[in-house]
């Protein structure tokens, strides 16, 4: 027989446990024996072809393409050099790659890294106590306690169950939640079988008990993992912007390629050698580093989120999340404090603070029953944490226990035997107990879910008839109390004749009184709440909660400002058509309230159909495909259930708001680095364009060669490229609008910026200072020079330096593009200040030592050449402030 066919007990011994489960000594044998209870990961792609595929990207074969070409040309031209420039190009190639594949296998290092901030824990019963464990921890035979939300870390076989249903889509395919309960099966399939939960699957809704029976690789899940760990990988609007980038400069240094080629066919020079002035061209244009850099820079920005508790589950969400325009967010625990306490209670038609009610011991005595409610009706688990009982479970489940227990002054242990469970759509609980005096339903939740299935009220006189009066009390004390920003519960009850099961006993109940809760406002949250709006993004309010306790908040907090905010309670949104709920999301001050977790979904679905960018978070089970609409799904990662985790790009550590907040200045600082980095490298393109240009128009000596170009584009300007790339989130990033949907990364603006100004400033100082030397050295225009020329080289020499000396003013150009660079940090960034070291030392090798002048083809320079080439370089920050000054006072 197999363990889905015994019944409970039979199963329990078959697995020599218990229902208390396993001693602690047998734990740790079995965990020998057994393993961890882990699934090995499998890796998608093998390390082996991720590395080759740096290799073969677009901007690698253009480079391949340029370096088949050269030994094309030497093969036709043997001695012409260009074998030379042909083994160039393909150290561009392996440095390129091999830094890209670094990057990239550091990057993901760190996300893996950052997933074990979050670890998975189980409830377990160990020696008949409750604990919270590692799932990788558990071991067959542990008895286990899983609810509504919680993945299912291991193969079990149920011994109770309440309301259970699954989601079994992850291994057996089947998308609709399937009933769950201990009964013994006659099913021949485990599978199948209602009384097994499968690792890998997640509790939908109900709680139950189940005892483990395989743990890691033997689950199913473990058996198929290697066939289902291919996830889907969805492309992201920035890569797509990447890839859209990327033909866009290769067709520029394509175009400029050929272009050339052209000139100097018409000006008469010999094929071969223009051929290799073509190469060169598309190799200055070709930005190395890019990748690699867009790599960098997101996995900084996850890394200094991770910091400030919002933990980033796929990079690419990084950029989107700070392209948000609109954040939905839940009330409780996310704007609150989620620490709640009983402040007031509405008994026998008046309000009562909670102190007042213990100096009353006859409240007590008279509405027994509905302490008993407070005391029973929840889903707490009794567990040992450091020694002492703690409740684990809701806050606010947890307030109404204790204030329950003071009040009455004890506790009362009538055991459970049913439940008809909590969601958001029900909104009330209701549990089921073995009394003495017979069996009773407790129930608790929204007034307005549990108004209509009272019959009878219980008051000062004992119980009446609930009359529409009554009725319409309890709905004034409801707001009285909800204007203050409590939040209400109702509790009724009522005897049921025997034991009885589910919903159909959810009615004639006895309404008995209200409690409003206390729950804080978190003090980041109105600063956050400032800075939102400063940046141009909404904020919505989406709760299960009361409208007149979401509003109370709401202004709190300063979500809402106006005098007329827009409150949408979940019954209105129902009769809202797609038309005018759209319109109704034009309102600047929002909140939804009472609504359920299919509409948080609709909500989501009409913003992203506004052309918004959304961001929504999320905890529960019903939250989950609203989390997977939203271009940014945000999970709790305290109050969260493993369902709503996994389903969200994003987890907050601390389920704080303002984290969400920290994430977005994260989030556009990678944009901007983007940017920054793009102006910096495609500066220097122009100045190392223009001496081809000068060369064949005027047929001056060429001022650069090849091998200097790529001394430039590999060697200086790489590091502090990267630098640019990871660079901390600039002051004033978030007092901007979201950037529009249809900004491009590399636009006119920033094209311009590069090539016509910063560019041609550069090309300028160094077409100077190659003149200057040659000048100084008594060259006259027309004369032709020797490529060894001691004088040729010294002017190349100097051509190389300028533009190395401009890029490193120019990075601090690009560092700070809207702002004056007077006042802003300038040495805050430790990789661009090693990477201008590096920029340093290397022109110095390069200038002044044999090796470096052999290679590059350069010979060493005279001070004068220095001292003329500075005052350039000042003179072209001077001019860019002048820029940045000229724009502010346009845009003004
Ligand atoms: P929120 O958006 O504030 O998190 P929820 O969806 O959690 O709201 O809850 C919605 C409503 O359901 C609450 O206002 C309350 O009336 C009711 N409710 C919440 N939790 C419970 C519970 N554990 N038992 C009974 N009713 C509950
Ligand atoms: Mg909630």
């Amino acid at each position: 027989m197999k363990i889905h066919q015994f019944t409970a007990d039979e199963a329990l011994a078959s697995l020599k446990t218990s229902h208390d489960g396993l001693s602690q000594a047998e734990v740790e044998y079995r965990l020998d024996e057994y393993g961890p209870n882990r699934v090995e990961e499998v890796r998608g792609e093998s390390l082996i072809f991720r590395f080759i595929k740096e290799f073969i990207h677009f901007f690698a074969l253009i480079l391949w393409l340029a370096a088949g070409l050269a030994f094309f040309a030497e093969s036709q031209q043997p001695g012409g050099g260009m074998a030379t420039l042909g083994y160039a190009i393909l150290g561009v190639i392996l440095i390129n790659g091999l830094f890209s594949f670094w990057q990239q296998y550091r990057a993901e290092r760190a996300l893996s890294a950052l997933q074990k901030l979050l670890p998975y824990y189980v409830k377990v019963l160990r020696e008949g106590k409750a604990g919270l464990i590692l799932a990788a921890d558990l071991v067959p035979g542990d008895a286990i306690l899983l609810q509504e939300g919680d993945n299912v870390p291991a193969d079990c076989r149920l011994l109770e169950a309440f309301s259970l249903r699954v989601n079994n889509a992850t291994v057996t395919g089947e998308s609709l939640p399937q009933a769950r309960d201990a009964e013994p099966s006659a099913e021949e399939n485990l599978e199948h079988s209602r009384n097994t939960l499968l690792a890998g699957t997640s509790v939908v809704s109900g709680e139950g008990r189940a005892v483990v029976f395989a743990t890691g690789m033997h689950t199913e899940f473990g058996k198929i993992a290697h066939l289902t760990q291919t996830a889907v990988k969805t492309v992201s609007p920035l890569q797509l912007e990447i890839v859209r980038l990327s033909r866009l400069i290769a067709l520029i240094s394509v175009s400029l390629g050929v272009a050339f080629f052209l000139i100097g066919r018409s000006m008469g020079l010999s094929f071969w050698e223009n051929f290799i002035f073509a190469i060169g061209i598309i190799v200055a244009n070709v930005p190395e580093g890019l990748l690699p850099t867009v790599t960098l820079s997101l996995a900084m920005a996850t890394q200094r989120m991770a910091k400030r508790n919002a933990l980033i589950r796929h990079m690419p969400s990084v950029e989107a999340l700070g392209s948000a325009t609109v954040i939905c967010t839940d009330k409780t625990g996310t704007l609150t404090e989620n620490r709640m306490a009983v402040s007031s209670l509405y008994l026998g038609g008046k309000i009562f603070a909670t102190t007042e009610v213990r100096r009353q011991p006859q409240l007590a005595l008279r509405y027994r029953r509905f302490f008993e409610d407070a005391l029973l009706c929840h889903n707490l688990k009794e567990t040992m944490v450091a020694g002492k009982w703690q409740s684990l479970g809701d806050p606010m489940e947890i307030a109404l226990v204790r204030m329950a227990k003071t009040c009455l002054g004890e506790t009362c242990a009538y055991p459970k035997i049913n439940e008809v469970p909590f969601d958001t759509d029900r909104k009330r609980l209701s549990t089921i107990h073995q009394t003495p005096k017979g069996v009773v339903l407790y129930c608790k939740g929204a007034l307005e879910m549990v108004l209509p299935l009272c019959k009878q009220v219980q008051t000062d006189d004992g119980i009446t008839p609930l009359t529409a009066e009554i009725r319409q009390d309890f709905i004034r004390a409801q707001e009285q109390m909800a204007n203050k920003g409590l939040r209400v519960l109702a509790f009724a009850w009522r005897e049921l004749e025997a034991e009885h099961n589910g919903e159909a006993q959810e009615q004639d109940l006895i309404l008995c009184a209200l409690v409003g809760l206390e729950d804080p406002p978190r003090a980041e949250v109105p600063e956050a709440m400032r800075k939102c709006r400063e940046a141009g993004i909404k904020v919505i309010m989406v709760t299960g909660d009361h409208p007149h306790t979401a509003l109370a908040i709401g202004r709190q907090i300063g979500q809402i400002q106006t005098d007329n905010p827009v409150v949408i309670t979940g019954e209105q949104l129902r009769k809202l058509s797609e038309t005018q709920l759209r319109l109704a999301l034009d309102a600047p001050d929002i909140i939804f309230a009472r609504v359920g977790a299919d509409q948080k979904m609709r909500i989501v679905a009409a913003l992203k159909k506004k052309k918004h960018i959304v961001a929504v978070t999320g905890d529960g089970v019903n939250d989950a495909p609203a989390l997977k609409l939203a271009d940014i799904g945000i999970a709790m990662g305290i109050s969260g259930t493993d369902v709503a985790k996994e389903a969200a790009d994003m987890i907050l550590l601390d389920d704080n708001f303002a984290s969400i907040i920290a994430a977005v200045e994260e989030g556009r600082a990678v944009y901007e680095n983007i940017r920054k980095f793009l102006a910096y490298i495609l500066t220097s393109n122009i100045p190392e364009v223009i001496p081809y240009l000068a060369f064949a128009l005027f047929k001056i000596p060429l001022p650069l060669t090849i091998i200097q170009i790529l001394a430039v584009d590999l060697g200086t300007d790489m590091l502090p490229a990267l630098g640019l790339g990871a660079a901390r989130p600039e002051p004033g990033s978030m007092s901007r609008p979201p950037r529009p949907r249809n900004e491009r990364l590399l636009d006119w603006r920033l094209l311009l910026r590069a090539y016509l100004f910063l560019g041609m400033l550069e090309a300028v100082v160094s077409m100077a200072a190659y003149f200057f030397v040659l000048h100084s050295g008594g060259w006259r225009w027309g004369e032709s020079l020797e490529s060894q020329d001691p004088l040729y080289l010294q002017a190349t020499t100097a051509c190389l330096s300028a533009i190395i000396v401009t890029q490193i003013v120019n990075v601090f150009l690009c560092k700070t593009p809207e702002r004056s660079v007077f006042g802003a940090h300038l040495f805050d960034n430790r990789i661009i200040l090693w990477g201008i070291a590096l920029e340093a030392a290397l022109i110095l090798i390069i200038d002044y030592t044999a090796w470096g002048n052999l290679v590059f083809g350069t010979l060493p320079i005279a001070p004068e050449v220095w001292l003329f080439i500075l005052p350039f370089g000042l003179a072209m920050l001077l001019l860019e402030e002048l820029r940045k000054f000229m724009v502010v006072r346009l845009r003004r």
